[in-house]
């Protein structure tokens, strides 16, 4: 790697020094596969609500036939499965195949962490591949959900819930997700604009504990002025540059 920029460099420093690493992802680690973050809010669920009113549990329950159908817009369900992983993915394979124990804490729904080899990963949105009935609790994969245009379980006919965490409900997996930042000694944040909650309370947590914190994004955060290192680049221009 070359000295010419100094964040870089320390970013360097830090995976270096660290053996226990979290790192908190969003949907800017996966625009390099070609899945959008937020979505533009150009689909015509978008006229009469906001993506937070048509993504939530409310919204499923009143209406779960048009809350299929803006789901699939906003989530191109039917694409998810030829999407690959990219170098910012694999790039934390590899960290953890040099023998670091890595956790990703991902906000991604997209499965794409797993598909690159990473082992430990909290999908604390919950996964876009399985939908489950809300009343039997049959678990149901994609290639399933994509063939009906309204998923009903093939059990009891109940309408499925993607196993994605809506607006509205709880994210069950926060706890542990907090658990593996503030037990790290270094917690690196990639692609997220730290706007959703409780996700975004994570690097403050792990910055007032005293772990240094890395943050690799194109555009600011509010967060920002916890971050030891604020790196704002592709992740994939980035993690070419690094030594795992
Ligand atoms: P966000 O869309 O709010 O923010 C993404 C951030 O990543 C932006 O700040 C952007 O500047 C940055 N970014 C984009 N591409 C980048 C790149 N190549 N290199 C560096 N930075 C890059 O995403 P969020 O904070 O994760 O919140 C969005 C919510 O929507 C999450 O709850 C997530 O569950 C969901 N979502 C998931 C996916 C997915 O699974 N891939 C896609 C869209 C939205």
């Amino acid at each position: 790697m070359t000295d010419i920029n100094p964040s870089l460099s320390r970013l360097q420093g830090l995976l270096d020094q660290a053996q226990r690493i979290a790192v908190l992802t969003g949907a800017g680690m996966s625009t390099e596969s070609g899945i959008p973050d937020f979505r533009s809010a150009n689909g015509l669920w978008s006229r009469d609500m906001s993506l937070a009113e048509a993504v939530s549990i409310d919204y499923f329950r009143r209406d779960p036939a048009a809350f299929w159908l803006a789901f699939r817009d906003i989530f191109h369900l039917k694409l998810v499965g030829g999407y690959q992983p990219n170098d910012g993915h694999r790039f934390l394979a590899a960290l953890e195949a040099a023998g670091k124990e890595v956790t990703v804490l991902t906000q991604n729904i997209d499965g794409l962490h797993g598909r690159a080899g990473s082992r430990r990963v909290l999908e604390m949105h919950g996964t876009l591949l399985t939908a489950s009935c809300p009343g039997c609790g049959e678990v149901h994969p994609l290639d399933y959900v994509e063939r009906l245009a309204l998923p009903e379980c093939r059990y009891c006919h109940g309408v499925l819930k993607p196993d994605v965490v809506l607006y509205g409900e709880a994210v069950p997996l926060i706890e542990p997700a907090f658990d593996a930042a503030l037990a790290a000694d270094l917690l690196l944040v990639m692609g997220s604009s730290l706007e959703v909650s409780p996700v975004n309370l994570i690097p403050a947590e792990a910055a007032r504990a005293g772990i240094p914190c890395a943050l690799v994004n194109y555009t600011p955060t509010r967060f920002d002025a916890l971050f030891d290192v604020c790196l704002r680049a592709g992740i994939g221009e980035t993690c070419r540059q690094l030594r795992a």
